[in-house]
């Protein structure tokens, strides 16, 4: 017997908003674009619902460029775009959801707090399967060596696009 697992997959576009301006792009916007935290905590629910296992936190590189945009992230109590993705990442977590980003080039201590894989409460730690820990334990390992990997290919530069 042939066993086939999936893991159901949610995509949180937590902004649109892009530095950059590559061609071929058609997710990208130049105006202000960025889910507001009631919005993720009603997208979360939603993706929670569909027994989505998985987040995607997918969006522009440096929204907080765009002042419209640091301004809300000030208004919600965080100093730069990373604090809110690291946010959005513990509400996912705290749901049972395993999340992975995909938000453009970043500096290498940005990098670090991203890997800082918050520990949810105990209250919902019993509905992350034993099976997702371990799948963030192996995925932070294998970035990590990524990481020194591209840092001895390149030299130091301080930053790393995935
Ligand atoms: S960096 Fe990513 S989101 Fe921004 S324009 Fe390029 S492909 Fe689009």
């Amino acid at each position: 017997m042939r066993r086939v697992t999936f893991s159901r997959n949610y995509t949180l576009s937590l902004s649109r908003t892009c530095q950059c301006y590559c061609k071929y792009c058609a997710f990208a916007t130049h105006q202000a674009h960025i889910r507001s935290p009631e919005e993720v905590e009603g997208l979360l629910d939603e993706a929670l619902k569909r027994n989505a296992k998985e987040l995607l936190v997918l969006t522009g590189e440096r929204p907080e460029i765009n002042p419209v945009v640091a301004a809300k992230l000030a208004e919600w109590g965080h100093e730069d775009f990373t604090s809110y993705v690291v946010w959005s990442c513990e509400r996912a977590l705290e749901r049972g959801m395993l999340p992975h980003t995909n938000i453009g080039v970043l500096e290498r201590d940005d990098l670090a707090r991203l890997r800082e894989a918050p520990r949810p409460p105990a209250s919902s730690r019993s509905r992350l399967r034993a099976g997702s820990w371990l799948a963030l334990a192996r995925l932070s390992r294998s970035r990590s060596n990524r990481w020194k990997r591209w840092l001895s290919c390149t030299g130091d530069t301080g930053t790393f696009r995935r």
